[in-house]
């Protein structure tokens, strides 16, 4: 089940690449350890399940995407929706069909590149939200998005994600071009 974002409460497979660019300190994913597979086998894991939604996601997955498994998941009806950390460009030849992208540079080094990020374009724009004082939260939305969703940040400590909980809906509630977006697999303990 899709837990989080745009999709949240959308069935779908989610291919977890393995490897990341970044070593962000609030990681929740084992982007470490996989399993070795070809297009083919991911085609025919993916298959294994009825809906035609597929998150494409990792670690990073522009490190390892190809435009053929691209074209063999399309060819089964597949519609393909990427995560992304946008310090990487698609893939030559790559057609997704939905990319989020939630950035993991800071706003000073985002501004330092001219807001621009490599990922190109960007369907929904997501941002871990911690605390407004130290992240900037406007220069995000000088990123061209069709959507902008602030995530409360899961810092494992439940009274510092109450207070997150409540700086991230008071700053929606001050900037509406915000949307919420909450991780409701862990509210739901899905996996
Ligand atoms: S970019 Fe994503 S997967 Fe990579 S370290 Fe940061 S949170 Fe983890």
């Amino acid at each position: 089940m899709q837990g989080e974002g745009h999709f949240t409460g959308t069935p779908a497979v989610f291919v977890r690449f393995a490897g990341c660019n970044l070593r962000c300190w609030f990681c929740d994913t084992d982007f470490e350890n996989g399993q070795e597979l070809s297009e083919d086998e991911i085609v025919e894991a993916v298959l294994q399940y009825p809906t035609r939604y597929v998150v494409i996601t990792g670690g990073e997955p522009t490190l390892q995407l190809t435009a053929s498994l691209c074209d063999k998941l399309h060819a089964q009806g597949r519609y393909l929706m990427m995560e992304t950390n946008g310090t990487r460009p698609l893939p030559e030849g790559c057609q997704v069909d939905w990319i989020t992208c939630s950035p993991k540079l800071t706003p000073s080094l985002l501004k330092k590149d001219g807001m621009g990020l490599p990922i190109g374009h960007i369907d929904e724009l997501k941002v871990v939200f911690e605390d407004s004082e130290s992240q900037d939260i406007a220069l995000y939305e000088q990123i061209p998005a069709s959507e902008y969703r602030l995530q409360p940040c899961d810092t494992q400590d439940p009274q510092r994600n109450q207070e997150i909980i409540d700086k991230t809906i008071n700053y929606i509630l001050q900037h509406p071009q915000w949307k919420l977006s909450l991780q409701t697999h862990k509210i739901l303990g899905v996996r």
